[in-house]
């Protein structure tokens, strides 16, 4: 075989499917896994695709068979990429380029960048997002760092990408970082759709005892309608699934603990520093932690087990749930949005926000049918770096947030959990109300702080008539 345009190290399920991908579209790949049989194994069962493949025993060999400048993909388990980087750089020349396609935290895709350019190599930090099926057969593709090396293989990636009526799901949105920040963002929001999903169920279920397949039916109806997703579709398709053991339905028999790998927290981490908050995806993280403590929960079931559903409580209605869910949605792309644009000022990426929408159109697991408006929003502009003041979701959201305020009422009065939509409301009504209530924290704050204050009539510094009262406090507590 020629030499292949790029080598892929790591053939676990992202990487093989992505190194069949790229054979699939025409590239000659060479590929090379830690464990030599996987590499023999993978190109043995790769039938048709066997001749683009080219497998490597060592990553000498690897580098070997590529042209130059080279471009090597590393796809491997997040704890093991800078022992991988190691292992190679010796065997690179200046020019050359390393992707790692992994979930990585931005901080170390910043810190690789940096360090590999002082060994004259280039690092492009690139997020892959589609699980298994996606990387075979089209992924959405977030990548970052040096954008002449990006430039380089920018055809393969657009090759091997998702398509959007014909446009391809893979840019690159900026220096260092700037891919797997995008990617972080798109797995938090990921997290608070998931949740939100997991909270209409809990109500249908528990609030309203309707049977699982019945949910996965309903699912499967919004999902002809404007919540048409991939998460809406599997989770239809996860609810109406049965256990062939036992014959219940299998979401009844799976351990309600939620695993997660660290990209929902990391949102939470980053936005939180930027002095963010995107409480959706905070509920959605929080909403997971407390899962993991399934005796705690059970133990607290038992000490409270008097405690019965208010009177008052709405019945929901199908269209309601529906419209608080959209509403619940657009409330977390919202605050992912504004998120990019935090980190964006903070980092001086320059991101493009709409190319973030455009490229979670497909591919993605957060695609759904609302990121092809919401793209043309952000392309419009947003005012204030909201989507919810966007006035075709600002019509959506003053419909929705009825829906979504009966729900939240009335999962309270039944003592039904539902953060994330709680959360999304709360989000809401706060930007929609000029005055708030910090006006009160700002007077706490200076009475016991001396911290000072802002005047509504002009003037910052300023300090209330509370000193008589803070010695006499001080004086209490001596
Ligand atoms: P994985 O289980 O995370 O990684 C398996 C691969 O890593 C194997 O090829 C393994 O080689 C290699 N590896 C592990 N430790 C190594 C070391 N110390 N040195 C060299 N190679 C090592 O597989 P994955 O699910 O395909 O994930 C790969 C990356 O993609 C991760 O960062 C993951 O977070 C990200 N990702 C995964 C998904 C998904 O749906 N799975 C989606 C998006 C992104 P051996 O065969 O020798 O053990």
């Amino acid at each position: 075989m020629s030499q292949a345009r790029i080598g892929l190290i790591g053939l676990g399920v992202m990487g093989a499917n992505l190194s069949l991908n790229i054979a699939d579209n025409g590239f000659p790949v060479a590929v090379y896994n830690r464990t030599s049989s996987v590499t023999d194994e993978f190109v043995a069962s790769s039938g048709d695709l066997a001749d683009k493949l080219s497998p490597a025993h060592t990553l000498e060999a690897l580098v070997a068979s590529l042209t130059t400048p080279r471009a090597v993909i590393i796809m491997v388990a997040a704890g093991a990429v800078d022992a991988v980087i190691d292992e190679l750089k010796p065997h690179l020349d200046k020019g050359d380029m390393i992707i790692d396609a992994g979930n990585a935290n931005f901080h170390d895709t910043r810190r690789r960048e940096a360090a590999l350019k002082n060994d004259g190599l280039n690092f492009i930090g690139m997020g892959v997002s589609g699980g298994e099926e996606g990387a075979r057969f089209g992924p959405s593709i977030m990548a970052g760092g040096d954008i002449a090396s990006f430039e380089v293989i920018r055809d393969i990636l657009e090759a091997i990408s998702a398509k959007h009526n014909g446009q391809p799901c893979a840019d690159h949105f900026g220096p260092d970082g700037a891919g797997h920040f995008v990617k972080t963002v798109h797995n938090g929001i990921e997290y608070a759709d998931m949740q939100m999903i997991a909270e209409v169920y809990g109500l249908l279920r528990d609030g309203d005892k309707r049977p699982t397949a019945e949910i996965g039916k309903l699912f499967e109806a919004w999902d002809q309608g404007p919540l048409n997703s991939y998460l809406i579709e599997i989770s239809g398709k996860v609810l109406q699934a049965v256990d062939e053991k036992t014959g219940n339905p299998l979401v009844d028999m799976i351990v309600d603990k939620a695993g997660q790998k660290g990209t929902g927290r990391w949102t939470a981490i980053e936005a939180l520093s930027l002095g963010q908050s995107p409480s959706t995806i905070e509920a959605a993280v929080a909403g997971r932690s407390w899962s993991s403590e399934k005796e705690t929960r059970e133990a607290g079931e038992a000490i409270f087990a008097d405690i019965q559903p208010q009177a008052g409580a709405e019945t929901l209605s199908d269209a309601d749930l529906e419209k608080a869910l959209l509403a619940a949605k657009i409330i977390a792309y919202d605050q992912g949005i504004k998120l990019l644009a935090a980190a964006s000022e903070e980092y001086k990426w320059d991101l493009d926000l709409a190319s973030c929408a455009e490229v979670w159109r497909a591919g993605c697991i957060i695609r759904s049918a609302l990121l092809d408006d919401m793209a043309s929003a952000v392309r419009e502009g947003l005012p204030h770096t909201q989507l919810i003041f966007a006035p075709r979701f600002a019509q959506i959201i003053r419909e929705g947030s009825s829906a979504l305020r009966r729900v939240v009422a009335s999962a309270a009065l039944r003592g039904l959990p539902t953060p994330a939509f709680s959360n999304a409301l709360a989000y809401f009504d706060t930007m929609r109300m000029g005055r708030g209530t910090t006006d009160l924290i700002q007077g706490q704050r200076d009475f016991f702080g001396a911290h000072s204050f802002e005047r509504t009539d002009g003037g910052k510094g300023h300090h209330g008539p509370w000193a008589s009262d803070v010695a006499h406090s001080a004086a209490l507590t001596d």
